[in-house]
């Protein structure tokens, strides 16, 4: 497995795999690995001649206040994990590579990045569409590889490349939970025991949910009730967003169709955890 920690390095690796006729998949990651990152470099494996992954902690993505320096970071034991994978290339550059001291252009968007997340971190789909533009430049992909359990953020890297005519496919992956249904995060090593057990709250109150839709309910304002109710039920769970919209544009929607997306963002302490399914997906099975 080639490490470049240098887009001129990377640069030279991907130049000659293009030349010889090969395609390649990206997954892009800021590190930390678990098997919902590993998930997506397994497809990539299958559909295409090369993968590359990033490790990148992207600042331009991370708030003020946010936990840019806490993130938790270990490439040595990341780089094991993808080498046994099978991983080709890891480019995982420092900050001072990728943004210049004088950088000044991004790649903004209305609509799609402005709910949900977008609310409550503002600053963030701006820096993730910036970074990503960067490393697709850099890196050339066929493929690219994202998982559902961003959703939003795939929604709008899906309607970045559409907008700005990315010559790629981007291809969503679906969420790895853990055995209790617990959506497998880099942010979840940040929970206190206490709070790994409350944080069970996410995935059992979208089970709830999928079931109520199962047994015919379509109206997103008593789903969404249904389900802040549950969370209240939950002392350590501050709720930031519960919230249904269109699976495309992310509008809140009335009624609840097939494709449409169902979202939380709660904080369990100072964690801020997201989960989501879409509608028609299968049961999220969760501990009893
Ligand atoms: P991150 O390192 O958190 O930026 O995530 C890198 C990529 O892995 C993103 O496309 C995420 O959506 C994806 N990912 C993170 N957690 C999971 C998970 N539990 N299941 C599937 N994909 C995931």
């Amino acid at each position: 497995m080639i490490i470049c920690k240098t887009i001129e390095e990377a640069r030279a690796i991907i130049g000659q795999w293009k030349a010889a006729g090969q395609t390649i998949g990206l997954c892009p990651t800021m590190g930390y690995l678990h098997e919902g990152h590993l998930s997506l470099m397994q497809a990539s494996r299958a559909d295409n001649d090369r993968t590359v992954a990033t490790v990148f902690v992207n600042p331009m993505q991370f708030g003020p206040a946010e936990d840019l320096a806490k993130y938790p970071r270990d490439l040595e034991r990341d780089c094991a994990m993808m080498e046994e994978l099978g991983v080709d290339m890891v480019f995982a550059p420092e900050a001072s590579e990728m943004y210049l001291d004088d950088f000044c252009t991004f790649v903004d968007m209305t609509g799609v990045s402005e709910g949900l997340c977008g609310r409550s971190r503002p600053v963030m789909f701006r820096g993730v569409c910036t970074v990503l533009t960067k490393l697709i430049n850099i890196l050339d992909p066929n493929r690219m590889y994202m998982g559902k359990k961003d959703a939003q953020q795939l929604a709008v890297v899906r309607r970045m490349a559409r907008d700005l005519n990315f010559d790629l496919e981007v291809v969503g992956c679906p969420t790895v939970r853990e055995e209790d249904g617990l959506a497998k995060s880099s942010r979840n090593t940040y929970l206190a025991p206490d709070e790994r057990l409350a944080a069970r709250c996410l995935s059992r109150a979208l089970r709830h949910a999928q079931e109520s839709i199962a047994a015919g309910e379509t109206d997103a304002a008593a789903l969404i009730e249904q389900m802040k109710a549950e969370l209240a039920g939950e002392p350590m769970a501050d709720i930031d967003y519960v919230e249904i919209v269109d699976g495309l544009s992310m509008q809140p929607i009335e009624t609840v169709r097939e494709g449409d997306l169902v979202a939380m963002a709660v904080r369990i302490g100072n964690t801020r955890l997201i989960d989501n399914f879409i509608a028609g997906d299968p049961l999220i099975e969760v501990a009893r």
